[in-house]
């Protein structure tokens, strides 16, 4: 850890992490200085914040001002590969993850979660479960809070489980959590990373600090990553939806834990498979927290799942309306394709990241009936699927929904799972998710009243 007071600090990126690393920074008594290139219009609210909080800032470049730095604090949305951080770097001037400096304020045990997807469905149901035990526990992830906005509240007696994504990972120096979840290994990002080697050796940075003291808890069906984690030194707990050797898996249609039934899978709110990887890996971390079994599987019992994490909206005369903004991988969009027992009429698209659109192949001429899609990915999505699906191609998200409402039979799902991200129509993927919910409420009223 740095001592941070009277030293000179960039934060680069004002969004919401990199604002409130700005504040906790200043409490500190650093001489803080944010730089974001987004142009001033679009940033009226951060401006504000910062001029509240007397921070001085930059919008529409990152200027000269930022080389001359103690060091950069790096927002999670800027990945390590960008022009400005590699310039940063080749001057020597040191570059910390936002998750790197708020872990230097943290009380609390940190429990550390990571994985290409399911990283925000555990880190609130584990949240949940530790704040049952006791509500003064700290959860920072994607929704809700940044890690630096919630960190001063930390207390040693309490624990903190934290979402952590790779691009956070590459710049971490001390951070050092007492237990880690690897939820599973999958492509994403690949735009940003040479190779997928790449993407996983960013992923594993998470196990730099671990010590024999520490735990790892990870998903026993990855073979790859099991693979991977051989000579961390932490103790091992893992997770399986088939091997009765992990240490919790499901067994006929029971999760079962130290030869006990933690809980039936039927009994658990959320829907799928990957859901269950989701409970089996934040009910490991919670038992290791101390949290007894019966808080835990009411935890599970009572849990509805996330917002534009396939979400169920709403039902227009017998159709239903699922929000899964949030899927922006191929992988993703896969898990949602197996989550239905009736045929999905499926809105996809949005800026492409590079992925193979084909891999969905056999899931989209099982499970899919009509294709529509939006967005700059919209022709590349289009050539891997039309020779096994009706595509339909449309400009704007409503007409997508409305026409989706026209092709979808009562019984049928209608689902948005883009699989890409959302940055060419859309501010983000919540703005994305919640714009579908605006337009299928209309839709609703429309057509029901
Ligand atoms: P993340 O925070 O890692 O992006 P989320 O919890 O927000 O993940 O879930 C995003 C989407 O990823 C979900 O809508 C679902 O389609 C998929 N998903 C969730 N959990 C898993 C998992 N354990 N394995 C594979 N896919 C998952």
């Amino acid at each position: 850890m740095i001592d941070v007071k009277d030293k000179t600090i960039v934060v680069l990126g004002a969004a919401r992490s990199g604002l409130a690393a700005a504040i906790l920074l200043q409490k500190k008594q650093a001489n803080v200085f944010v730089s974001d290139n987004a142009e001033e219009n679009q940033k009226k609210t951060e401006m504000q914040i910062l001029q509240d909080q007397q921070i001085n800032y930059e919008f529409g470049q990152h200027s000269n001002k930022v080389f001359d730095a103690d060091f950069v604090v790096l927002s999670p949305g800027i990945p390590s590969q960008s022009a400005i951080v590699q310039e940063l770097l080749s001057k020597n001037i040191p570059v910390y993850s936002e998750l790197e400096i708020a872990s230097w304020f943290c009380a609390s045990p940190i429990i550390a979660i990571t994985g290409s997807n399911g990283k925000t469905t555990t880190t609130t149901l584990l949240g949940e479960m530790l704040r049952t035990e006791s509500p003064q526990s700290i959860v920072a992830g994607n929704i809700g809070n940044a890690f630096s906005e919630v960190v001063l509240e930390s207390e040693e007696s309490n624990w903190a489980a934290v979402e952590v994504s790779s691009f956070q990972l590459e710049t971490i120096d001390n951070f050092h959590p007492r237990v880690v979840i690897i939820l599973n290994l999958a492509p994403n990002h690949l735009d940003w990373y040479d190779s997928y080697e790449d993407y996983i050796n960013a992923k594993l940075l998470i196990l730099k600090n671990l010590q024999d003291g520490d735990y790892l808890i990870y998903n026993a069906d990855d073979k790859l990553l099991h693979e991977k984690i051989r000579n961390c030194p932490a103790k091992k707990r893992t997770f399986s939806l088939q091997d009765t050797n992990a240490s919790i898996f499901v067994h006929k249609n029971e999760i079962i834990y130290e030869d006990k039934i933690l809980i039936k899978t039927d009994e658990i709110r959320l829907n799928g498979n990957h859901n269950y990887q989701n409970a089996m890996a934040a009910s490991l971390a919670a038992k290791i927290a101390g949290i007894d079994d019966q808080i835990i599987s009411r935890v599970l019992k009572d849990f509805k799942g996330v917002e534009h994490r396939l979400e169920f909206v709403s039902e227009v005369k017998g159709i239903s309306f699922i929000n899964d903004s949030k899927a922006t991988t191929v992988e993703s969009l896969g898990v949602a394709l197996t989550s239905f027992q009736t045929p999905i009429i499926l809105i996809a698209g949005g800026k492409n990241k590079g992925s193979d659109y084909g891999k969905l192949n056999t899931l989209i001429g099982e499970n899919v009936r009509e294709v529509i899609l939006i967005g700059s990915a919209k022709e590349k999505m289009s050539e891997a699927w039309r020779a096994i699906v009706p595509i339909h191609l449309s400009d704007t998200l409503t007409d997508a929904v409305e026409m989706a409402y026209r092709l979808a039979k009562p019984g049928e799902n209608v689902l948005l799972s883009p699989s890409c991200s959302s940055f060419d129509m859309f501010k983000d993927f919540e703005d994305r998710g919640k714009k579908f919910k605006e337009i299928v409420y209309k839709l609703k009223f429309k057509h029901e009243n």
